[in-house]
């Protein structure tokens, strides 16, 4: 099976009616950037910011930052390459800031949230981004967007970064895209208000999961709560890609779910533009979608969405999918 693998490391993702996807990776340092191409990746879905500023006794400088950014843009070349802006708190600690203790750290202080508070550091990011933008094709993404004022504050301040750089005559990208990941339920819920005003979604489903069932991805006591295959999840889904097409908006996701071999012929289905999964599942999804037809899995769609129980979905996909 792995030299089966191997020999669609070049060739384009592209199912059994020929119908064409994006297989890209989630990466969390630079380094993971050549393993990428290894696997044959078209791109990075998810680059996590994170553990630039984890493991350290203070934040990253901007040039610290711009390095690393500069160096995935320029080893994926042409292709783009989705970078998250810092995602911290919730289980990613940070021992030099001295953030609070929170009864409810995944509800509380992280992300954008801490972001949009401590402005300084979101901005420095956001340079060392710009400045990168020129090495590759950058897209920025905001995490953990829970409103559209959250949206529109991170934007303006990203803009007013590029203004700012011009000025001082830094050359950045003019064919950025900004997205949002969205796994909030608030958000998924309002996709259609959001749809209008970013250029691509990217589905969080490890965040979006614990939030819609409302059980937390690290306690074990409720984790047979924590259902991929929950309509209630696929239904979310479902109504985020078909926001985005309306607006002619792109639509990825880089939760665990992406890369799951019982979810993928169900997101085809639903019309998910981008899988952004590990970078060793993505031969393997390969595989599997070449001999997936999106129009067969599309024909289910209705009554995948109108299943009670995620037991009835797995069911339904795999006699589905069986040969
Ligand atoms: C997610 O929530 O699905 C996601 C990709 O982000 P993280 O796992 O880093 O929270
Ligand atoms: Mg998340």
């Amino acid at each position: 099976q792995k030299e089966e693998w191997a020999k669609l490391k070049d060739e384009p993702t592209m199912t059994a009616d020929k119908e064409q996807v994006e297989l890209v990776a989630n990466i969390g340092t630079p380094e993971d950037a050549a393993s990428v191409l290894d696997n044959g990746g078209e791109g990075v879905g998810l680059y996590r910011t994170e553990f630039l500023y984890m493991g350290k006794s203070q934040l990253p400088s901007e040039d610290e930052q711009y390095e690393a950014y500069k160096s995935v843009l320029e080893k994926m070349e042409d292709k783009p390459v989705v970078v998250r802006t810092l995602d911290i708190g919730g289980d990613k600690e940070l021992e030099y800031l001295d953030l609070p203790d929170e009864l409810n750290p995944f509800l509380g202080f992280r992300a954008i949230r801490f972001c949009l508070e401590n402005e300084q550091i979101f901005r420095t990011q956001l340079r060392a981004l710009l400045r990168a933008s020129v090495y590759g094709n950058l897209k920025i993404m905001f995490p953990m967007i829970a409103t559209l004022e959250e949206f529109h504050q991170a934007k303006a301040i990203l803009l007013d970064e590029k203004q700012n750089l011009q000025n001082e005559g830094t050359s950045v990208s003019d064919n950025i895209e900004v997205g949002i990941m969205v796994e909030i339920p608030s958000t998924a819920v309002i996709a259609k208000q959001f749809a209008k005003e970013v250029d691509f979604f990217s589905i969080g489903t490890n965040d979006l999961i614990q939030y819609t069932m409302a059980a937390d991805r690290m306690n074990e006591h409720v984790s047979y709560l924590y259902q991929p295959y929950h309509p209630a999840i696929l239904n979310l889904v479902n109504h985020v890609i078909e926001a985005a097409h309306h607006e002619n908006k792109w639509v990825g996701m880089c939760g665990e779910m992406a890369g799951d071999a019982i979810a993928i012929p169900a997101l085809l289905g639903l019309g998910l533009d981008e899988f952004s999964m590990s970078a060793s599942s993505i031969l393997p999804a390969r595989s599997q979608l070449r001999g997936l037809s999106k129009e067969k899995m599309a024909s289910f769609k209705d009554k995948l969405l109108s299943m009670g129980t995620s037991e009835e979905v797995v069911a339904f996909i795999k006699e589905k999918t069986e040969h």
